[in-house]
Formats: C-alpha cells, sequence, structure tokens
C-alpha cells in the first residue's frame, strides 16, 4: 500500500509504498528511544527505497548515531531540521529498504495483532512493556524480519 508522512511542522511531506505497514515492531534501543520515541520506544515500518518521493528535501538532516563500540552507524536518520521529527531510517547495508517511523505516518495504519518487543536489554526500568500473550520478546534483536512477521500474520500490502 502507498503511504502519506510528514514531519509536524510540515516542510517535509513523503510518499513511499510499503508491503509491511503493520506497525507491530516496537525497539527500546536508545537510539529509537531518545530520537524517535520519548514513551519508551519507536516503531519502524517497512517500504521500498526506490519508491520514496520526498517534497521538501532541503529541510532534511541526516543523523548518524554514535555506537557503544565508539563506530558511527552506517543507519542514516533523517529528520526535519526546522521541527526536529524523526521520519525514516535508510541504511546502505541495505540499499532497496527504508524504514519510515510509524509516528511520521499519516495514512491509516493496521493495527497490529501481535506486538514484538525488541532490544529490551536496553529498556530503562521505568518504561513499561505491556507484553501481551503472543507476543514476541527479545533482548536484542528478533529472528523474524518485518517481512516474515507479516507472512506469518497473513498481513499482506
Ligand atoms: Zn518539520
Ligand atoms: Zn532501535
Amino acid at each position: 500500500m502507498q503511504i502519506e508522512g510528514s514531519c509536524h511542522c510540515a516542510a517535509v511531506r513523503f510518499t513511499v509504498e510499503s508491503h509491511e505497514p503493520v506497525p507491530f515492531m516496537r525497539c527500546y534501543c536508545s537510539i529509537c528511544r531518545k530520537t524517535a520515541g520519548t514513551g519508551g520506544f519507536a516503531i519502524n515500518l517497512g517500504a521500498v527505497h526506490a519508491t520514496l518521493r520526498v517534497q521538501g528535501r532541503e529541510h532534511l538532516s541526516v543523523y548518524r548515531a554514535r555506537l557503544d563500540d565508539g563506530r558511527e552507524s552506517t543507519g542514516e536518520r533523517h529528520f526535519c531540521k526546522r521541527c526536529g521529527t524523526a521520519l525514516w531510517l535508510w541504511d546502505p547495508t541495505w540499499p532497496d529498504l527504508v524504514h519510515p517511523h510509524a509516528g511520521a505516518i499519516d495514512t491509516a495504519l493496521p493495527q497490529p495483532p501481535s506486538v514484538t518487543h525488541m532490544m529490551l536489554g536496553s529498556k530503562p526500568a521505568w518504561v513499561a512493556s505491556h507484553i501481551r500473550p503472543g507476543d514476541v520478546s527479545c533482548d536484542a534483536y528478533p529472528d523474524e524480519s518485518l517481512a516474515d512477521w507479516h507472512l506469518r500474520n497473513g498481513q499482506s500490502f
């Protein structure tokens, strides 16, 4: 399905084709939590990078996080430099994909039948994870990709 997104000040707008639009993957890592999810986690969707169309590209900036081992992350976190909204992650390691932040999407998204909680090892104690029966929880990365989760749950877009 095609999804539309924007930053809060609307200087940046985008559309992209997404086969993984169900917002089921909560990442509690410190980068997601601090840059895109002050409630404790961020949710990234899966989309096709070649279909990304951006208006207001001049208002974009890119953040490359410093990792624990001192290296710079290859992931390019795009955000609006006017209002600070986190918009999407693109990583040249997987150039065909782009990961829009669910919070920046204006299109109505499907409700997830279950949730995957990843990077729980980085979750501070004050964040309640609300893990329900049927959810997947991992201290680090899940074995299942965004695409595999959609396949297993019969979600095709
Ligand atoms: Zn903005
Ligand atoms: Zn994360």
